[in-house]
């Protein structure tokens, strides 16, 4: 992304800063590989895609909100430090967004990864490929391509990007990333796996996880889609803050 689009998605931040929407912990991790693990989250503002369901419009979302003071800037030594505060005894640090990697190539990402306590997680939308230094840094990246409802608002060719997908299929090999999908429906769970078979996405290190932004709506999904998740091979994921009500 250049300047004029960052501009265009909530204003400038400075070299040495990121912005950040919120950061807590410790909590269980609630998605995918990780399900259940302690982890501090980092959640990152700004986003390159506009996911009419995405339940953290306040990293991003222009019309509704004031990103500076929703994500307001912080050093990489604050936001490292508060991970130490609300973190403690989290074996994992997850940085998630928004799209994190949006920022892997300033001056602060690079000295919030390296000061970052434990095993570092990114959670992306699969449209950025991480550069050496991320690459090498990061544990693991769930990956997360938009598809049906999640990516009714962005065309094609934005929110899929086959040199990037080709990218964290290698990692996914290697066990240092999995692919999580949302999907609302059979033809949902179909839309992915042609997905996943069109990139050579290892299927186990395929998760699905049903649309829903509360515990009705989510396990109505998942009954829907269940046994056409089992069917391809699949991982269902748990989205275990809704099933617990917490965070
Ligand atoms: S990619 Fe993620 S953060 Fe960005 S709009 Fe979509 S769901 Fe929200």
């Amino acid at each position: 992304m250049n300047g004029a689009e960052l501009l265009q998605t909530g204003g400038t931040v400075p070299e040495d800063r990121l912005p950040v929407q919120e950061i807590f912990g410790p909590v269980p991790q609630g998605e995918g590989p990780y399900t259940g693990r302690c982890a501090c989250f980092i959640r990152l503002g700004r986003c390159n895609l506009h996911c009419p369901p995405c339940d953290s419009k306040r990293t991003w979302d222009t019309t509704r909100y004031d990103l500076a003071q929703t994500c307001p800037p912080r050093t990489a030594d604050d936001i490292v430090e508060a991970v130490g505060e609300h973190g403690a005894g989290a074996g994992i640090v997850v940085v998630s967004g928004g799209e994190p990697l949006l920022w892997q190539r300033t001056a602060a990402w690079h000295r919030m990864l390296t000061a970052l306590p434990g095993d570092v997680h990114i959670e992306t939308n699969g449209t950025i490929s991480p550069n050496q230094f991320t690459a090498g840094r990061v544990a693991h990246f769930s990956v997360s391509p938009k598809i049906g409802r999640m990516g009714a608002a962005d065309p094609v060719k934005r929110r899929i990007r086959p040199a990037v997908l080709a990218d964290f299929a290698v990692l996914a090999g290697q066990g240092k990333a999995g692919f999580k999908f949302v999907a609302a429906d059979a033809a949902e769970v179909e839309e992915a796996a042609r997905l996943v078979g069109d990139h050579r996405i290892p299927h186990d290190r395929v998760w699905i996880m049903p649309l829903g932004d509360d515990r009705a709506a989510w396990t109505t999904a998942g009954r829907n889609i269940v046994e056409q998740v089992m069917s391809h091979g699949f991982n269902f994921s748990a989205r275990l803050h809704l099933t617990l009500g917490v965070r």
